[in-house]
């Protein structure tokens, strides 16, 4: 059974993970989708809110499961028998970040491999940041971010920057 794990913070979740996650399912038999909580990280929403939305925008696809978890993803990798840790990658910044995270992996497990894919065109320059800063100026993310949770992530949003 080909297994793997889909590592990030999803701070809030945009439609670029979403196709990702759609995507990896279609080629692995199972996709762990791991909401990783990092105690260096300041995040917007917290890890239950990101598991929430996550579940929500994955709830028809029976083979993507979504957990949280503080363990190395290597860790996490090994308990659900995964030996593939799957990533995104829009740009040349992403492919720095992304190529030291798999040196590193591998340095630890070499058991475990990394799967690239790249975002579809409608997706390459959606980040999680941007959906933050959208939303600040008051601007419509529908086509951003999965249509079940554009009001939830909208009023989230500006409830916590104190636009509301
Ligand atoms: P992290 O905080 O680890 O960067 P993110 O939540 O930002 O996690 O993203 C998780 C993964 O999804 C990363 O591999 C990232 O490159 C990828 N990703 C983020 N946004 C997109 C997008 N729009 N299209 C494709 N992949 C993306």
């Amino acid at each position: 059974m080909r297994i793997a794990v889909y590592p990030g913070s999803f701070d809030p979740i945009s439609n670029g993970h979403l196709d990702i996650i759609k995507r990896s399912s279609q080629i692995f038999d199972k996709v762990y989708v791991l909401v990783s909580i990092n105690i260096s990280k300041k995040y917007m929403f917290d890890s239950n809110e990101r598991e929430h939305m996550m579940k929500i925008a994955t709830k028809d696809l029976n083979n993507v499961f979504v957990e949280q978890s503080s363990d190395l993803v290597l860790h996490f990798a090994k308990k659900k028998n995964a030996n593939v840790i799957i990533r995104g990658l829009r740009s040349m910044n992403d492919y720095q970040h992304e190529i030291t995270l798999f040196q590193f992996n591998r340095s630890i497990d070499s058991t475990i491999d990394t799967f690239i894919l790249f975002p579809s065109a409608d997706n390459l320059f959606l980040s999680s940041s941007s959906i933050k800063e959208l939303v600040m100026f008051n601007e419509d993310i529908s086509n951003y971010v999965p249509k079940s949770l554009v009001t939830y992530i909208t009023t989230e949003i500006k409830k916590r920057i104190g636009n509301i």
